[in-house]
């Protein structure tokens, strides 16, 4: 699986890379970026989390 994030969306509220630091982390804006666009299945649950966390749906797992 993939995750990806709508850069237009995101508005730097930080809970993804608080659930997960090892998939996002915070630009020089506090907006999300991703470190690891593939999602192995150790990560996964995190991923899942961090998506449905995000208030601005700024998140998207992809199959
Ligand atoms: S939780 Fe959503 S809005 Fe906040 S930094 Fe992450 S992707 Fe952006």
């Amino acid at each position: 699986m993939k995750v990806v994030v709508d850069e237009h969306a995101c508005v730097g509220h930080g809970r993804c890379y608080a659930l997960a630091p090892h998939v996002f982390a915070p630009d020089d804006m506090g907006h999300c970026e991703i470190l690891a666009e593939d999602i192995d299945d150790y990560a996964l649950e995190a991923v899942r989390i961090a998506v449905a966390s995000c208030p601005e749906d700024a998140l998207e797992l992809i199959d």
